[in-house]
This record gives C-alpha cells, structure tokens and sequence, in this order.
C-alpha cells in the first residue's frame, strides 16, 4: 500500500501540532510507519487520503458502535443542527437521553452530561470527595480514567503504594491522594485501606478493563471489592466510558450481579459526538451543584446536537438487544481466528471477548492484571500492527488496547481479517 498522501500530511500536521497529533494514541509511536490520515468512513470502513480502505476495528476508539455514517444517527444529528447547535439553555432532549440512562442502569437515578470521559470521571471523583468528606482515592494500576491530574498515575509495582504522577506537570501534591492497587487482587486493595490515615472516598475501577489491553475483572473480586467498600463508607464508581453500551447493552452491569454507586459513561453515549456522563443514586447526585455544594459545569454540556446523536444510538440500541449476540459472536469468530493464525507459526496467544469488545495479547499465559500485560511482546505486535494495515485491515497501534466490533462489521470482513492474519503472520515469523 502506498502511504505517500499521509507521510506528507503527518510532516506539515508535525509542524503545527505538537506530535502531529490531538491524542497520543494516534501517533503509532509504539508501532510501524505513519498514522494514515483518514478521509472519510463508510460502515465498517475507513479511507485514507491516499485512497486506501481498511476494515475498522478502532471505531474512533469505541464510540461507533453502529460504524461511520448511520443514517438514523446523521438524520438526528443534521436536524438537531437546523434547529440550532447549542443555546446554553435546557433541552428537553438532555431530559430524554436522561430517562433512557435511568431506565437501563439499577445504579443510576440520575445522572449529569458533560463532554468527554475525561470530564465524567474528574467530577465523579469530586462529587465521592464532596460527598464522603475524604481525600484518598484508589486506582487499579493500567486502569485508565482520563487525563485529569489525580488519575495520571499508573503503574507502581505489585504492592499498593502513594501514586507517583505519570506525567510533568502533575504536581505530587495532587497525587499523593491517588493510592494504586493490583487489577483482581483484592489483598491489594486491602492494603489501600490499611494504608490511608484519612478514609477513602472511593475506589474507581473499569469492571472490564479496555486499557491494557482487554482484562475483565473476576466476579468474585468485584464482590470482595464490592464488600470492602461497604466495610469502609467507601463509594464504589464503575467506569464503564468504554464498556458502557459495548460489553453488553448495560455495559459490565449487564453481566456482573455487583453494584457500584456511581458510573461514568462516554464513547458509545455520544454515537460519535463529545459527550460524556456520570450519575449514581439520588442522595449522592443531590450533593452536585446547583442541588448540592460540589460545583461542576460546562458550557457546552448537554449539548442538543451530540444528545441528538447518543439518543438515537441508545435507542437503536434498546430497541434491537439480539445485537451483542451477534457482535459477540463475530468478536469471537475474528478472536478464534487470529488465535489459530499465531497457531500455525507457533506463537503464543491468549484472547478474550466481551460483547463487541475484543482483545488478543501475543502472550503465553492468562492476563489478569498490568504486569502480566506487559509481558506480551509488543515487538512481534508492531510487526503484525503493520503487517495488517497493509493488508487493510486497521487494528488500534498499541497492545494495550481494545478493538471493536460494529453493526457494520460484516462476516465477509472477518472472513478477510482473518486471512490477512495467516499471511501476516507466516511473513513476520519467516
Ligand atoms: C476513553 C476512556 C476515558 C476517557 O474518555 P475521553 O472521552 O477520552 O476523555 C475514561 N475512562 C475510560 C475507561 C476510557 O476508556
């Protein structure tokens, strides 16, 4: 495949854009050659600018759950535009999308829009903060909530210990209240709670991982988890921004019987546009502003034309629940697939699937939490990242990330996935 159109646009992006890009995650620096610049998508496919199609499974990272250009979504979208593209006033479209969410999710009694995932999970920090009086918080290591100061800490070692910030600029003083545990060890968490003179406020999971690749939480530890919290007045906040709308209809709430207090959603809620959200019972949402003291706002926030395009996604959603059967079903079609390719040239891989979720680790034992994540070898992914994407099939550039399947994958695309997964892997192991 040529890529000449995007290496030229990635240079003058370069000289403008820091990285040339507006998310990291989008500069393929951990894998082969440059991030081809996307001209158009059409269901489950994308065209770059040098002509070139793939087959989509990063699916802008989650949010296109019915692939590119639905017509239900755009007619919504294009005669919400008409009517206006924001007033700063109530909609009562905000009240819609609102009824939907409290109808689905048994945890939610209502809930708040704002404008990234980024946005819902730093006010829900501060709303558990607000609301249980305390400081401490504790994160799982790989576990990824946006880029809000007090969440940019990762990976510690094994044992619970005061965050360290991940990034410049985020002062440790903002940190320090970021206690870091191990994914699916609940000894770990345990030792959070030891280690916090003040209380913890509340403990904010992705009760199936996307961040480090695709890393569900055991039942039994999100019922200790579950336990724990209730042992400690400690709020348990689900971020379910990636799994909401895409494990299952309910997202992880749909296959756990554990309930949190509170959820953050985003991605698949907007159907392609900005919108994020988090709620949880009433006593607690009652504490957020103009209710409650804990101030929050935006003012593009429950913006009417991205409400617009999450309603009709949501309610395309409900109206069709055979839906994750089949995308489930193709997920794991595409998963057993791949796993059979790295078979016949003797390479270990371990996959895994929930609803249109996917994920695959070029590893030789079972991933349950960062460390083991990291021991796949990403060497071999960056060779099979490139490998596919000349072949046309776009999978997300790093291995810690989850891939996606939408309405608009059809079996012919996973058919042919497949079969570039066999040549690829056969050229890069040769
Ligand atoms: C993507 C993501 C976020 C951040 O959402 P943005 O819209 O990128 O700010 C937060 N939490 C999880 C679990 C995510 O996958």
């Amino acid at each position: 495949m040529a890529y000449d159109k995007s290496i030229a646009a990635f240079e003058e992006a370069y000289k403008v854009i820091p990285g040339g890009v507006d998310s990291p995650v989008r500069a393929f620096s951990g894998v082969e050659g440059t991030p081809p610049f996307i001209e158009r998508g059409e269901g489950g496919y994308l065209y770059d600018i040098d002509g070139n199609r793939y087959i989509d499974y990063v699916q802008s990272w989650g949010p296109l759950i019915f692939g590119h250009c639905d017509s239900d979504i755009e007619t919504a979208v294009i005669d919400a535009v008409k009517r206006g593209l924001s007033f700063g006033a109530p909609t009562t479209v905000e009240t819609e999308l609102a009824q939907e969410i409290v109808d689905l999710f048994e945890s939610i009694d209502k809930v708040r829009f704002v404008s990234s995932g980024t946005e819902a999970v730093m006010s829900a920090i501060r709303l558990a903060r607000g609301f249980t009086g305390r400081d401490d918080i504790v994160k799982f290591t790989g576990c990824y909530h946006g880029h809000s100061d007090s969440l940019l800490v990762q990976a510690g070692s094994g044992a619970a210990t005061f965050g360290n910030p991940s990034s410049p600029g985020v002062p440790a003083d903002l940190t320090k209240h970021t206690l870091l545990a191990t994914y699916n060890d609940i000894e770990s968490v345990k030792q959070c709670f030891a280690d916090s003179k003040e209380g913890i406020a509340c403990v904010i999971i992705e009760p199936i991982a996307g961040n480090m690749g695709l890393v569900p939480a055991e039942e039994q530890f999100l019922q200790e988890l579950r336990a724990v919290c209730n042992e400690h007045g400690t709020l348990l906040i689900f971020d379910e921004v990636m799994s909401g709308f895409r494990a299952s209809l309910k997202g992880a709430q749909g296959i756990t019987k554990v309930k949190p207090d509170m959820v953050t959603l985003g991605k698949v809620i907007g159907g392609g546009m900005p919108v994020g959200a988090f709620g949880g019972a009433k006593e607690i949402m009652a504490h957020l502003s103009p209710e409650g003291p804990v101030y929050q706002a935006g003012t593009l926030s429950g913006n009417p034309v991205a409400m617009a395009a999450g309603l009709t996604s949501l309610r395309k959603l409900k109206s069709n629940p055979a839906l994750y059967v089949e995308l489930a079903n193709r997920a794991k079609t595409l998963m057993e697939g791949f796993k059979k390719a790295a078979e016949a040239v003797n390479v270990p891989m371990v996959t895994d699937v929930r609803g249109s979720m996917f994920g695959f680790f070029f590893s030789d034992k079972p991933v349950k939490n960062f460390a083991d994540a990291l021991e796949n070898d990403q060497k071999l992914f960056a060779k099979f990242h490139k490998g596919m994407l000349d072949r046309g099939v776009y999978l997300a550039c790093s291995s810690f990330e989850t891939g996606f399947i939408s309405t608009a994958t059809t079996d012919a695309m996973i058919e042919e996935s497949i079969k570039a997964a066999y040549e690829t892997l056969k050229e890069i192991t040769a």
